[in-house]
């Protein structure tokens, strides 16, 4: 019985991403979380919201956005638990990762904190707020209402 060759594996070394995002044209929101508000832009023409925010309206191409507090409470639209964590969270405990419909009607990506894991499901009411991330970063998450 011949034994199959030994497969050959190159093995690159650590790499670290840091990155360094502009905010200037989004000072509003971080200002916000700093303040314990989570802002979403809203269309000064059309009313859509988006969230994160962006300068400009994605559905009529508008650059005139206003900042709205989204905070408050909305519904798990579909979730996942990540297990096998990205490399900058390898020393992270597991975490929970929700999409949520917000009563406001905006959707929100965010970590769902404070959960027993049998206790997410579809459909469950949450509750969104500004939060610190463990680093000590202005940020948002949700809890369960
Ligand atoms: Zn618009």
């Amino acid at each position: 019985m011949a034994l199959s060759p030994p497969v050959r594996r190159l093995k690159s070394r650590p790499i670290t991403f840091i990155f360094e995002l502009p905010t200037e044209k989004l000072t509003e929101f971080y200002e916000g979380l700093e303040k314990g508000k989570v802002y979403a832009s809203k269309c000064k023409k059309c009313g859509n919201l988006t969230f994160p925010p962006k300068i400009g309206c994605s559905e009529c191409l508008n650059q005139g956005i206003e900042f709205v507090d989204v905070q408050g409470e909305g519904v798990i639209e579909t979730f996942t638990h990540v297990v096998i964590r990205p490399p900058s969270f390898q020393n992270h405990p597991t975490y929970t990762v929700a999409v949520v419909k917000m009563n406001s009607g905006v959707t929100v990506l965010a970590w769902l904190t404070s959960a027993k894991l049998g206790n997410v499901k579809v459909g469950a009411k949450v509750k969104l707020a500004a939060v610190r991330s463990e680093d000590g970063q202005p940020s948002y998450g949700f809890t369960l209402a």
